[in-house]
């Protein structure tokens, strides 16, 4: 039986990440995969996080008894008010819903697997933005959505977002199709709707009836503020709709491989939530039982202390204002060496990527030539730029370009 199966294509950041490791030479940059580097190349354990860590373990009451299947509630409410904030309606008023999910990629599964298995009229059409993060299109597809179809939202002239197209797909969508946003720092343009854009959006979604997925990976890298970042989904909230977010703590903890996420769902009204809750507890039981413990240990021990927070959110301050120092010497750079056309999106984009505009052609250039690994879409994850490699970087994209 197993002879008649076919392979399929390999995921290209993990197999940029192997290429970047397999390559001797010492020039070699990684500007594929989307995790933080510090200015010396080297991931970055925050030390609030090993602070935490210590106290866990410390803890005489610590045990290894499995976690209720919805998670850990100090740890769910705690990341369900970062994320809606502590005045908001939704909590105060007890209309959520909040679950500890698999990181951000296990959180939109079970909002697409709720969607598309438990809610009724829902129509099993997923749309998506062109570009996205790749996993967008698969998660779906895997949880039962029929059809995944796109809405424009890169303007790759004007290098920015394309909002009138945007508007016109969504407004072309059926009734009770499901809509993924990004909820700040999009993934992988680096180039998020302006709140009169996100009016305009919202509109549109509450016209065509859509139901919202928001996907928050990234809260606090886009301004370097939480409340700031979480500003599009308390919007929606504000405007009465119903949605499910799904957070990751993978990037603002630096958690990575803990896959501590949680999933917010808010409803009108509060009637339902027993019934609500206990559907998603048969869809995890039978798909995980439960979900691990650290990463979500970690971060409730960071929320739910003031002090902690507070140096966590300087932490997140630290890695944003790395990310912003990185765009500006490497835009600085490029227009030094004087490279055709226009590199001001490379700080006009926030977050943690930038969309280079480079070609998959002139990628393979970067990579083949100066072994500086970048996904072929041309985005590259700006941590990945140090002041030590920022010359080189910028040196093979002017002869990329030139050449
Ligand atoms: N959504 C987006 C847009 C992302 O970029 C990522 C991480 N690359 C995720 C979700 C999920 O990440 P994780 O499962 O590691 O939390």
């Amino acid at each position: 039986l197993f002879e008649e199966i076919g392979g399929m294509p390999p995921i290209e950041v993990f197999e940029l990440n192997k290429l970047y490791a397999d390559d001797p030479s010492p020039l070699k940059v990684s500007l594929g995969v989307g995790a933080y580097r510090t200015d010396e190349g080297k991931p970055w354990v925050l030390p609030v996080v090993k602070q935490a860590e210590r106290q866990i373990v410390e803890d005489p009451s610590m045990n290894f008894e499995y976690l209720p299947v919805l998670g850990l509630e100090a740890f769910t409410n705690a990341a369900a008010s970062m994320l809606l904030g502590g005045d908001s309606p939704a909590i105060k008023e007890k209309r959520f819903l909040a679950v500890q999910a698999i990181s951000g990629t296990g959180a939109l599964r079970i909002a697409a697997d709720f969607l598309a298995q438990v809610v009724p009229n829902i129509t099993r059409i997923a749309y998506i933005s062109s570009p996205t993060w790749e996993n967008h299109r698969l998660l779906c597809l895997k949880a039962g959505f029929n059809e995944v179809r796109e809405y424009r939202y890169w303007d790759a002239q004007k290098r920015g977002l394309d909002l009138n197209g945007m508007l016109e797909d969504l407004r072309a969508a059926p009734e009770r199709a499901v809509v993924i946003f990004h909820a700040c720092a999009h993934n992988p343009t680096g180039v998020d709707p302006t709140q009169e854009q996100w009016r305009k959006i919202v509109e549109v979604v509450k016209e065509r009836r859509l139901f919202p997925i928001l996907d928050s990976a990234y809260q606090g890298f886009a301004s370097g503020d939480l409340d700031a970042d979480a500003w599009a989904v308390r919007y929606f909230a504000e405007q009465g709709m119903e949605f499910v977010c799904a957070q990751s703590f993978a990037k603002n903890f630096g958690i990575y491989n803990q896959r501590a996420g949680n999933l917010t769902l808010v409803a009108n009204t509060a009637n339902n939530l027993a019934n609500l809750k206990s559907q998603l507890t048969i869809l995890v039981r039978g798909n995980y039982s439960n979900p691990p413990a650290h990463g979500a240990r970690i971060v409730s021990t960071v929320l739910n202390n003031p002090q902690l927070d507070a140096q966590w959110r300087e932490h997140i301050k630290t890695m944003s204002g790395r990310l912003k120092a990185m765009r500006a010497l490497l835009r600085e750079k490029v227009e030094g060496l004087k490279t055709p056309g226009s590199w001001k999106h490379i700080t006009e984009q926030i977050g943690m990527f930038c969309y280079t505009g480079l070609t998959p052609k002139q990628c393979q250039f970067l990579m083949e030539q100066h072994h500086i690994y970048l996904l072929k879409s041309g985005r590259i994850n700006i941590c990945g730029i140090t002041t030590k490699n920022v010359d080189h970087v910028a040196n093979a994209i002017h002869q990329a370009v030139t050449t």
